[in-house]
């Protein structure tokens, strides 16, 4: 792609940086904002930096939050007893959107990927396993995706937690194996949730 211009070219190229935007749709979204009054773009880079410089993640769960505990860990309504293992933070959104699980959330932040070189040290694992050797929680269901870096995961802290009086479910298959977490409808993750087996049974399947 040939630029008139060195500031257009370097606004391209750092869009392009995005997930899913090519340098075509790039440039696109960068000759809109052009048209638009000034201000939209100082709005939208403010709260991109504002964001990035301030963003803090809630010390239970790992959840983003704008304070050191977040809504979530902070509420009394919530069943402290059982916890739901997640990924990331998009997992969290979605399955707070089925309305259908009432106890909290422990961010690992990935998962396990020799491939990609992601190992149990680079996830929040150690720090669930010293929440489950607290004693508060009963149950902690595993919500990652039905991927075989999902079930590396999940088996890694199965074993982790061996020896805990802990129940281990994991979420039901309604879900189609292979497919990522977040691109699940709504009903299909809250029956999951609801439905979900225990870990042990999820090995003979
Ligand atoms: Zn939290």
């Amino acid at each position: 792609m040939d630029f008139s211009s060195k500031l257009l070219e370097n606004a391209v190229y750092e869009m392009s940086q995005l997930p899913g935007i090519g340098k075509r749709t790039a440039l696109r979204l960068v000759l809109h904002l052009l048209k638009q009054p000034a201000e939209q773009t100082a709005r939208l880079s403010g709260s991109l930096e504002q964001l990035r410089n301030t963003v803090r993640f809630c010390s239970n769960c790992y959840n983003i939050s704008d304070t050191e505990i977040c809504e979530i860990c902070a509420s009394p309504k919530r069943d402290r007893s059982l916890v739901c293992v997640v990924e990331d933070i998009r997992d969290v959104m979605a399955i707070e959107n089925t309305s259908q699980f009432n106890g909290l959330y422990h961010v690992l932040g990935g998962k396990i990927s020799p491939m990609e070189g992601v190992g149990p040290q680079e996830l929040n694992i150690a720090p669930l396993i010293d929440k489950a050797k607290g004693g508060e929680i009963k149950e902690l269901i595993f919500a990652l995706s039905p991927t075989m870096e999902g079930d590396t995961t999940n088996f890694y802290m199965y074993k982790r937690l061996e020896g805990l009086d802990i129940r281990t479910s994991t979420i039901a298959r309604g879900i189609a194996v292979g497919d990522e977490l977040e691109y699940a409808d709504e009903v299909t993750l809250g029956r999951s949730i609801l439905n979900r087996i225990p870990f042990e049974g999820s090995l003979k399947s």
